[in-house]
């Protein structure tokens, strides 16, 4: 019977260390609209959840007309304009995503470079943080997002994205949280507080939230 225990205890101990387990016991977030909203691997949005108060980033700041929430797109402005006068560049490329466009993205990947690609970069129908409109990728004085970790721009944000309440979301050591690789040009808003919490103790906003899956 101890043996018996032991054994249980024991397996219960490894589920418990083993953190890949994304896209498993998935909840659907019931506070959408909340700042603080949490969407990953293991909380979806409803496809019908659209943000009630998107607004277009001013086109200075962006590449082209590109929709985030009001709070998001004014706390962009702001940092993108420091980030001007101070010679670097920081644009919008890609902001607010449908739950519908999301579903495209992701099975575009999965057809082009199978599934394990997709799961690394792309997220799933509703579990896109784009579809909160609180998420914004950018792009520097290169031109393109993905070298975007390769720019002095970079380098300026890594330091300043939390003063204006946006977090770098994925970052290169916490894969095994997030359950995204490394997108240094991937910022979401969640207000200033919070930002600078997680910048200063170098955490996840699943930590922060102390909701690791
Ligand atoms: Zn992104």
């Amino acid at each position: 019977m101890k043996k018996y225990f032991i054994l249980i205890l024991l397996m219960l101990f490894i589920k418990g260390d083993t953190i890949m387990n994304f896209y498993e016991n998935v909840k659907q977030v019931k506070n959408p609209s909340d700042i603080l909203v949490l969407v990953n691997k293991n909380n979806r949005l409803d496809k019908s959840y659209v943000p009630y108060d998107l607004s277009n980033i001013d086109t200075k700041y962006a590449n082209e007309n590109k929709m985030v929430r009001k709070e998001a797109k004014e706390a962009f402005e702001a940092l993108s304009e420091e980030a001007a006068k101070e010679g670097y560049r920081v644009i919008a490329v890609s902001t607010y995503r449908s739950y519908d466009y999301q579903e495209n993205l992701y099975n575009y990947y999965v057809e082009t470079k199978g599934l394990a690609y997709a799961d690394a970069c792309s997220a799933r129908k509703g579990h896109s943080e784009h579809q909160t409109g609180l998420s914004i990728d950018v792009e520097g004085s290169t031109g393109t997002y993905d070298e975007f970790g390769e720019t002095k721009d970079f380098i300026w944000m890594k330091d300043h994205a939390h003063l204006y309440g946006f977090i770098l979301r994925y970052p290169e050591d916490k894969t095994y949280i997030t359950g995204f690789k490394y997108e240094p040009w991937h910022y979401r808003y969640v207000g200033k507080k919070a930002a600078k919490e997680i910048y200063d103790k170098k955490i996840t906003l699943e930590e922060y939230l102390d909701k690791i899956h």
